[in-house]
């Protein structure tokens, strides 16, 4: 069964395995029966293989260098270039 993870506003995240069958908008907060919403991850890692998984977070480490690579080189690109590109100026 999948893992689906919610949000108690006392306990915070938890983890449970439920049927693709179940209700998965709300959930009974194993701790302290209160009513938790459903948290909805931008990337499921969870039943990934670790290694995988390290390498995508790693994969994700040069983007963000390579993004101020990207900054710094735009600063001291010429005006010239920036000029034969006018639809660029608005960005
Ligand atoms: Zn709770």
């Amino acid at each position: 069964m999948p893992n689906y993870t919610y949000n108690c506003v006392q306990c915070h995240e938890f983890t449970i395995k439920q049927s693709i069958h179940d209700n998965h908008d709300i959930a009974t907060c194993p701790t302290c029966g209160n009513t938790a919403k459903r948290v909805f991850t931008s990337f499921q890692t969870y039943n990934m293989n670790p290694k995988v998984k390290k390498r995508i977070e790693a994969g994700q480490q040069p983007r963000l260098i390579s993004g101020d690579k990207l900054k710094v080189n735009t600063s001291s690109t010429p005006r010239s270039q920036t000029n034969a590109r006018p639809w660029m100026a608005g960005h």
